[in-house]
């Protein structure tokens, strides 16, 4: 039996890269974390990913046939460029495939992180078996992706998926994106621990006062735990915010009518505190044939998705 060819690939977020070698298997092998600067400069940035990659082959005995990248941000997927990414502005309009292919001299592919998540979710992880399926990142921002027939949706020029800039309320704040009341801005990791401390600062009282004083500053994560221990402005802050992520998904199934809606990233990892309110909002809420069919899960790659599905795009893409 011929063997499937290795892909050498990278995740590339706002704070981290993970690179790595994806075998026929769909397993990530010579896995390598690090820093990416994503605030920095693009020279630094590339460092970051080209380290990482380096790293990588410097540990693999085979040559891999493809580099494939999976990156934060709306991406022209004819072009091979972020064309916007908020927590990494550095990369706009850098053309990352073409320096990649040059570099490793192997044809280059790329695609969005949540999309790419998507792919591996609905190929080898909590999608498995589905035909529809919608797949959501909740962590720093909120992304997303599109299976739809068994095939990863991207639109005309590679920028679907985008749930986070779902608009939720038109009278809401302005967002980086252009648009205005964006769910990121009320459901993220980020918008979550944002609103602890603004309420905080304006004196409200929370045991989460000391945990701020403590470390120096407030996650999703502890936002969530204070909320489950009873703490009455945690407790507002989150439940706010799976009210506005409820919000956003009883959208997604109105418009797209899923089997399956996968849910991953940083506060996904607060399980029923998210699971059960959203549930509870697309059951009252949605139109009542989708929302009887839908099932949301929680995602089963964990931080690898991303990289694990920008190998099985290049697959797809190059024919390998
Ligand atoms: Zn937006």
């Amino acid at each position: 039996m011929k063997e499937v060819p290795k892909i050498l690939v990278a995740d590339l977020g706002g704070t981290k890269v993970l690179a790595g070698i994806v075998s026929g298997d769909g397993k990530l092998q010579h896995r390598r974390k690090r820093e990416s600067a994503g605030d920095g400069e693009l020279k630094d940035i590339l460092a970051n990913l080209y380290a990482a990659l380096d790293d990588v082959l410097a540990a693999a005995a085979s040559s891999p046939a493809a580099v494939a990248l999976a990156s934060a941000g709306a991406i022209d997927l004819k072009k091979g460029v972020v064309t916007h990414s908020p927590n990494m502005m550095a990369v706009n309009g850098a053309p990352l495939r073409e320096l990649l292919s040059q570099r490793y001299g192997i044809p280059a592919v790329m695609l969005n992180d949540a999309s790419a998540a998507a792919l591996a979710e609905h190929h080898l992880g909590a999608g498995r078996g589905s035909r529809d399926m919608i797949f959501l990142t909740v962590s720093t921002g909120i992304g997303g992706g599109i299976i739809v027939d068994n095939k990863l949706y991207q639109g005309a020029d590679g920028t679907a998926g985008e749930f986070g800039h779902t608009i939720i309320d038109l009278n809401g704040p302005a967002d980086t994106c252009g648009g205005y009341g964006c769910l990121e801005q009320y459901a993220s990791g980020t918008a979550i621990a944002r609103k602890a401390v603004n309420l905080l600062n304006s004196g409200v009282a929370s045991s989460l006062a000391d945990v701020l004083a403590r470390q120096g500053r407030i996650t999703a994560a502890d936002v969530a735990a204070a909320a489950l221990s009873g703490d009455p402005l945690a407790k507002e802050v989150f439940d706010a915010a799976m009210r506005a992520l409820g919000t956003g998904i009883i959208s997604i199934v109105n418009v797209f009518n899923p089997e399956l809606i996968v849910i991953g990233g940083g506060v996904s990892q607060t399980g029923e505190q998210l699971f059960a309110p959203v549930r509870r909002a697309v059951a009252e809420h949605a139109y009542k044939l989708p929302a009887s069919r839908v099932k949301i899960v929680p995602a089963a790659l964990g931080d690898e998705a991303g990289a694990v599905g920008a190998a099985l795009f290049a697959r797809e893409e190059l024919g390998l």
